[in-house]
Formats: C-alpha cells, sequence, structure tokens
C-alpha cells in the first residue's frame, strides 16, 4: 500500500518563520526522497525563480495519522543544492562537527500559549488564551504553574495529547507542566546533541500546532502574549559538554562556560527569538535583555546554576534568555561556538 510522507519545513516568514508542511504519497516499498515546492508562497523565493527543494533530514513515525504513515522533517535548499538562505541548520550541523569532541548536549524547555479560535465558554474566549475572560483577567499568577483543576489548568487535553504523540514518535520528550501564566504550557525536550534536538524541537513544535488544529486552538510561540503582569514565554535551553559533566574540573568549565556566555551575550541576545525585549524585562523571572549574570538556582539570572550541580561540582548550565520563538538550530549553534570556542582558545 502507498503511504502518506508528510514533509515539513521551516519557511521565510519575516520576523519569526513559520512551519509548512505538504503530504507526499510514497509508492510501497520505496522512501522519501528529495522534494520541493513554491518558495514563492512562503517569503522564501521570488515569484520568476520559486522553487526550493527539501531534503529529508529525519523520519518518524506520523502518530496522528498512524499506520504507515510518517512525518519527514527537511531542509531547505536552493536549485543547486546549497543551504538556502532560509536554512540554519546547516550552519548547526557545522559547529557541532568543528567541536565535536565536546560531546555538548542540550535539554530545551519549549513553553507556549494556546490561543482560542472560537468562543467555547465563558473563559475561553475566540482571540485569548484559554483562562482568559473577555473582560478583563482570570486570578493573578500564582495558582497556574503545575497545576490541576478546571479553574487553573486551562489546555490539558491538548498538552496530554501532545506528549502521548511525542513519545509514539519516538522523540526525547521529558515532561511537561502547566505554565505560570494561565494557558501557557511547557514541553521539554533532551538531552541530546545540538542538530538532534533541534530537530526533534521542530517536529514537536509541528505536532503540536496540528495538534491543536482538532481542538479549535491556535498555538502562539510569541515571547509576550499577554501584556501586564502576566509571565512571558521562553525557551530555556540547557547546556553541558563532556568537561562539565565529567572530572574533577567540571565545576570550572562549568564558571568558564558562563563567563563566555558573558563575554558574548550581545550576540546571543541578538539571535535568541524576535522582541525579546519584551520578555527580558527583569521581572518574571527573567534578567533584563541588556544586563548578564550567572548565578546559582536564581530564576531571575541570565543563566542559572542549578542547586545540585554546585553541590556535585558537575552537570550543566540553563540559558535562561532565549524565547519560545528562537530558532533551536541558531540557539544552540552560538552556545557551542561561545563555550566551546572559548574552551578551544
Ligand atoms: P526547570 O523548569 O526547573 O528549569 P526542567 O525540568 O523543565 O527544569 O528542564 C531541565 C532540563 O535540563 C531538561 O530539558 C533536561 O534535558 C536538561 N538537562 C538535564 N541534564 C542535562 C545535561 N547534562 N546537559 C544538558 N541538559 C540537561
Ligand atoms: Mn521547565
Ligand atoms: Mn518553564
Ligand atoms: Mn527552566
Amino acid at each position: 500500500m502507498p503511504y502518506r510522507a508528510m514533509y515539513i519545513w521551516i519557511d521565510g516568514t519575516e520576523p519569526t518563520p513559520m512551519l509548512r508542511s505538504k503530504t507526499n504519497v510514497i509508492k510501497d516499498g520505496e522512501e522519501p526522497g528529495i522534494w520541493g515546492f513554491d518558495g514563492s508562497s512562503t517569503a522564501q523565493a521570488p515569484g520568476h525563480d520559486s522553487d526550493v527543494v527539501l531534503r529529508p533530514v529525519k523520519t518518524v513515525p506520523d502518530p496522528i495519522r498512524g499506520g504507515d504513515d510518517i512525518l519527514v522533517l527537511c531542509e531547505c535548499l536552493t536549485t543547486d543544492m546549497e543551504p538556502h538562505p532560509t536554512n540554519t541548520r546547516a550552519a548547526c550541523v557545522a559547529a557541532e562537527e568543528k567541536y565535536a569532541d565536546f560531546e555538548s548536549w542540550f535539554g530545551m524547555e519549549q513553553e507556549y500559549t494556546f490561543i482560542m479560535m472560537e468562543d467555547t465558554s465563558a473563559y475561553q474566549i475566540k482571540g485569548r488564551p484559554p483562562g482568559f475572560p473577555a473582560d478583563g483577567y482570570p486570578a493573578p499568577q500564582g495558582p497556574y504553574y503545575c497545576s490541576v483543576g478546571a479553574n487553573r489548568a486551562f489546555g490539558r487535553p491538548v498538552a496530554d495529547a501532545h506528549s502521548q504523540a511525542c513519545i509514539d514518535a519516538g522523540l526525547d520528550i521529558e515532561g511537561t507542566n502547566a505554565e505560570v501564566m494561565a494557558g501557557q504550557w511547557e514541553y521539554q525536550i533532551g538531552p541530546l546533541p545540538p542538530v538532534e534536538v533541534s530537530d526533534q524541537l521542530v517536529i514537536a513544535r509541528w505536532m503540536m500546532d496540528r495538534i491543536a488544529e482538532d481542538y479549535g486552538i491556535e498555538v502562539t510561540l510569541h515571547p509576550k502574549p499577554m501584556l501586564g503582569d502576566w509571565n512571558g514565554a521562553g525557551c530555556h535551553t540547557n547546556f553541558s559538554t563532556k568537561q562539565m559533566r565529567e572530572g574533577e574540573d567540571a565545576y570550572d568549565a562549568i564558571i568558564a562556560a558562563c563567563e563566555a556566555l558573558g563575554a558574548n551575550a550581545a550576540e546571543h541576545i541578538a539571535n535568541y527569538g524576535v522582541d525579546i525585549e519584551m520578555r527580558l524585562t527583569g521581572a518574571h523571572e527573567t534578567q533584563r535583555y541588556d544586563q548578564f549574570n550567572y548565578a546559582v538556582r536564581d530564576r531571575g539570572a541570565s543563566i542559572r546554576i542549578p542547586w545540585q550541580v554546585e553541590r556535585d561540582g558537575k552537570g550543566y548550565i540553563e540559558d535562561r534568555r532565549p524565547n519560545s520563538n528562537c530558532d533551536p538550530y541558531t540557539v544552540t549553534r552560538l552556545i557551542v561556538e561561545t563555550v566551546c570556542g572559548a574552551a578551544s582558545a
């Protein structure tokens, strides 16, 4: 029987790219191969020279369609088979290869916010996150983080369907939780090498968008979906090298990583997602975008060293700055280049 391959790619939408996908029906016994699309419809090419090439880079079972159907994550190439300008994965692959000896691992905490497409109840209002009534606001932040209960946890059926889909697709999902803002949730992917964590995160983001479709819910990765006294949405990026994980000098390597990130803070902030200034205000468990610090246990720091890492003298650090809407290939590439580059110098 022929089966369906959902080809998934990152488009060229400014300022924050979106995911696109289309179905290729594959003949029995054949594998998904090179394909292409009309880049003039995805902000990736002009109309007179519109062809963009899709090259499969990772295939997983499609838990939404089921059966023999698959999801095929692709990178975009020009017709010369060179990385397309919107292809940030190629540079991540190069950085991972250059610094392979460091055995970098990443765990990414993807926060996201549901937005209702229709009014379905007094607290599920079109254009607002579930939990936000038409007029005014829900009770102030406090009860929503890791919550249970109809007046506190909003959107759980989607979050649960998504975590099961990630497991069924074979992704390294570690957990999920309701977040500090009502209608906001998180899942974590990792720890994995830079390209693999990024590939899995893109597939997980696609599945979240796709599953939420069936509930009439939009998923936004906007870093500050509700202005005012509401937490923004980030993508905390946990990072370690072999040097940081093992050995007598591991804690020195951890401090050196923090120092290197501090020395290159502006470049990281500029590439950690659009509208980062809206989120990194110094309030709501963030450090300001124009300041840098690292500290043990501190959720108001740019970089947090978890308490057990200080105790054990080894482990990983949490870069709290990346936005929910960040490009994981760019974030992981920059961290590898900055930290491993400094350690090699
Ligand atoms: P919190 O919400 O307290 O910041 P989470 O439990 O959501 O923490 O996320 C912790 C993250 O740390 C996970 O994504 C996990 O993969 C990651 N992690 C754990 N150990 C390592 C490691 N050695 N290197 C990189 N990431 C790690
Ligand atoms: Mn978390
Ligand atoms: Mn979180
Ligand atoms: Mn975190």
